[in-house]
């Protein structure tokens, strides 16, 4: 089988607003089409553009070639070794980054293309089940233009996602910090009396989860409230502090009551390596599309439990990006939940429109994905609705 060529489909939500903060208002979508009538789909998570680019541009010399023009004409089986043919050969212009990212996209949909040439979901491929189910989490975004609606809605949607059977779930708490909610300024104390409402709105036998994206600038800072929520019970607080301060993780990890997450940006397992050895990360949340797609992933699964750390994977995308880290956990024996945008929790109409993954919650729980290859399928009409057309 031979790769033939591949399709590139930027998608916008109307509407989009570049304050807001959530990924979930735009998509790279990509196909890889073969010589075998086979077709393979991935995403990635990161600027569009900038991923259409990474795999759309002609190469310049032997250290920065072109992604598609090394893909076409190769065999999609191999996808060990093509990884390595892009890491390599992009080297210069690549080796993390939009680069990164768009081979994420790429390498899922050879996943997808071999698990549908054989019949087989792609976990088997993977190295097969260690579970007979998955427990998703549900990331729960609010709204509001005051930090009152802003706990209110948190709340409401938390109260919400226990009435829909989720056992796990995650309040993306952001009231200071460089992406704060459209601007909303609030204080730790603020923070602490929203997590502490959420609490007792979701009960004490709900795996609760905080994302403070990047709020606090030094580690003492983030401590100092960390211990403050200590009666909380919480599973993880995922990015205390900016991706760079790995030392500051390290003192986290060793001094906060509860596991530290992080890992959402990272480019390829290199990164990983710093941030769980230097960085004494608890939970290593590889985004499958952002970390070079699943070849990568499961590398970066394999040096956490090397390590004796948890994996929870990064995912604020559509279905693509579900199914993908559903297959991912499956195979991965140290992955307790992954994240998922629950499409009824979530304002984002490319999650709700653009791809089904397959997936049956039940009981708060997700069937095994069982179909061949990813399991995806993706909606003609919303690859349409939400193209982005040049101004
Ligand atoms: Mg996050």
């Amino acid at each position: 089988m031979k790769i033939t060529e591949i399709e590139c489909h930027v998608l916008v939500a109307p509407g989009l607003r570049e304050d807001a903060t959530s990924s979930s208002q735009d998509d790279l979508v990509v196909f890889v089409h073969t010589d075998a009538g086979i077709t393979g789909v991935g995403e990635t998570d990161t600027g569009p553009w900038l991923a259409r680019a990474a795999l759309e541009s002609p190469g310049s010399h032997s250290m920065a070639m072109g992604v598609r023009d090394l893909l076409i004409g190769q065999d999609p089986f191999d996808t060990g070794a093509l990884w390595e043919r892009l890491y390599t050969y992009t080297a210069m212009s690549g080796r993390r980054g939009a680069v990164i990212c768009a081979m994420g996209a790429i390498d899922m949909a050879l996943w997808d293309i071999k698990g549908k040439a054989l019949g087989l979901p792609v976990y088997k491929l993977l190295g097969g089940a260690h579970r007979d189910h998955i427990v998703p989490y549900a990331s729960l975004q609010p709204s509001g233009g005051t930090v009152a609606e802003y706990g209110a809605s948190l709340v409401a949607w938390a109260r919400r996602a226990t009435e829909l059977g989720y056992r796990a779930g995650k309040m993306e708490c952001t009231l200071d910090g460089p992406y704060r909610h459209l601007g909303l300024s609030g204080t730790d104390a603020q923070m602490t009396e929203i997590m502490t409402a959420c609490r007792e709105a979701v009960g004490p036998d709900f795996a609760m989860m905080v994302d403070v994206q990047y709020r606090w600038p030094d580690a003492k800072g983030a401590l100092r409230t960390l211990r403050r929520w200590a009666d909380l019970d919480l599973f993880f607080v995922e990015t205390p502090l900016p991706p760079d301060d790995l030392d500051g993780y390290a003192t986290l990890a060793q001094h906060a009551p509860m596991r530290i997450a992080a890992g959402e940006w990272l480019n390829t397992r290199f990164e990983f390596l710093d941030l769980m050895d230097r960085g004494r990360v608890d939970v290593a949340q590889p985004d499958v599309g952002r970390v070079g797609g699943l070849t990568e992933a499961v590398r970066v699964c394999q040096l956490a439990q090397d390590r004796g750390r948890l994996i929870v994977p990064h995912c604020w995308k559509t279905g693509i990006g579900i199914a993908v880290s559903a297959h991912l956990a499956t195979a991965t024996p140290n992955c307790p939940f992954i994240e998922y945008l629950p499409a009824e929790l979530c304002d984002s109409p490319l999650r709700r429109e653009l791809a089904t993954d397959g997936l049956t919650l039940r009981d708060g729980r997700l069937c095994l994905p069982d179909r061949p290859g990813l399991g995806v399928e993706l909606n003609p009409a919303a690859l349409e609705k939400f193209a982005w057309r040049k101004p």
